[in-house]
């Protein structure tokens, strides 16, 4: 009951236990070009969409090196531990960070967004998080593409928790890059991301001067075109698992998939609150599906209480950076149905009483 990893189908963990193909031969090109195709209805793009064999943090640092050049200036919209990310990741590459951080447990503030953009003509990106996983909250990354796309600023999201439980659309909102991972809404293990980039993006792309090898993208663009394959060698496993939870995830449909996610958070919620505990994200609008996140006033050490949760057989995470110990953050994505999350409100009624 974690926000990712999350559990895997077991139609997916067969599927997976097969000999493993070869990448360069007939069947992967095949099998590659199928997932790459399928992954363009997860994004709603006519863009390619390419996989990357890495954790999410991987295809963030792609994402930085790819379309920026030393001493570019971004902004960061930092609103928890993912936003902060970012900025390490951009400070790293010696880009010129601008930042709005934010209270965690909130979102950010649209109206500061603006200013900056009107403020520094010499923008050239803006960074930020769609679902942040560490508090719950579920920016709006619309209204930031409403801002940008008639501009030369690169709108790089973060959706690498965000994605298939909430919705998103890569060409409709003109954003320029969007980054996810199979571990979070995939229903798949890690070890695979994947990336979409707008045409502003790969113009960026030629220019960009940022120190790049594996994670240069221009080569993975080619070669999806060129050979449908991969540059290098690829989780091949994970991605004969990928497009098995493509047909799974696509043959339910997204919509239903959100809207079923929307009720199971909400519900999750609700249980919770009866219990005496809080949300963590106070303002309704700002919850996304991916998680929910609570405090309790009358307990005081949280990673204490999920460990005897965890020893009775659910995995719930737990706060990070300065809420270590003070928060309980409970996955909603993936394959988690009613059943899962009536099994974990009884076992935290058990640690309560
Ligand atoms: C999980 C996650 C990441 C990436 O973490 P990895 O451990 O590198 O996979 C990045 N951003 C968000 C919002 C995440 O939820």
């Amino acid at each position: 009951m974690t926000p990712g990893p999350t559990n895997v189908p077991e139609e997916i963990r067969k599927k997976m236990a097969e000999d493993v193909i070869h990448h360069r031969m007939a069947d992967y090109k095949k099998l590659f070009s199928d997932v790459s195709e399928d992954l363009k209805h997860f994004f709603k793009t006519k863009q390619e969409v390419l996989t990357l064999t890495c954790s999410g943090t991987g295809v963030m640092e792609a994402a930085v090196v790819n379309l920026f050049s030393k001493k570019e200036k971004v902004l960061v919209i930092n609103t928890g531990n993912f936003g902060q990310r970012f900025v390490e990741i951009a400070t790293t590459y010696d880009l010129d960070v601008v930042e709005l951080k934010y209270n965690w447990g909130s979102t950010y503030d649209l109206e500061e967004v603006k200013k900056i953009i009107l403020n520094n003509p010499d923008l050239k990106g803006i960074l930020m998080t769609h679902s942040e996983t560490s508090t719950g909250v579920l920016n709006d990354i619309q209204s930031v593409g409403d801002l940008t796309k008639d501009t030369d600023i690169l709108l790089v999201i973060d959706s690498i928790s965000g994605m298939v439980v909430n919705p998103l659309e890569f060409d409709l909102w003109s954003l320029d890059c969007v980054i996810a991972g199979s571990q979070k809404g995939f229903l798949l293990p890690p070890g695979l991301a994947f990336v979409a980039l707008s045409e502003k993006a790969k113009k960026a792309m030629e220019r960009s001067n940022l120190p790049k090898f594996y994670f240069d993208l221009k080569k993975y663009i080619k070669f999806l075109k060129e050979k449908q394959q991969n540059p290098y060698t690829p989780a091949i496993t994970l991605v004969v698992g990928l497009k098995c939870a493509c047909d799974l995830l696509l043959k339910e449909g997204l919509d239903s998939i959100q809207t079923k996610h929307t009720k199971l958070r909400k519900y999750l919620g609700k249980e919770l609150i009866k219990l005496g505990f809080e949300y963590f994200v106070k303002d309704e609008k700002a919850r996304g599906n991916t998680l929910v996140a609570v405090t309790h006033k009358k307990i005081e050490d949280m990673d204490k209480f999920r460990g005897i949760i965890d020893k009775n057989g659910i995995s719930i995470a737990g706060g990070q950076g300065n809420y270590a110990g003070k928060l309980l953050r409970i996955g909603c994505l993936g394959k988690i149905t009613k059943i899962e999350i009536d099994r974990t409100i009884e076992e935290i009624k058990k640690v309560l009483v």
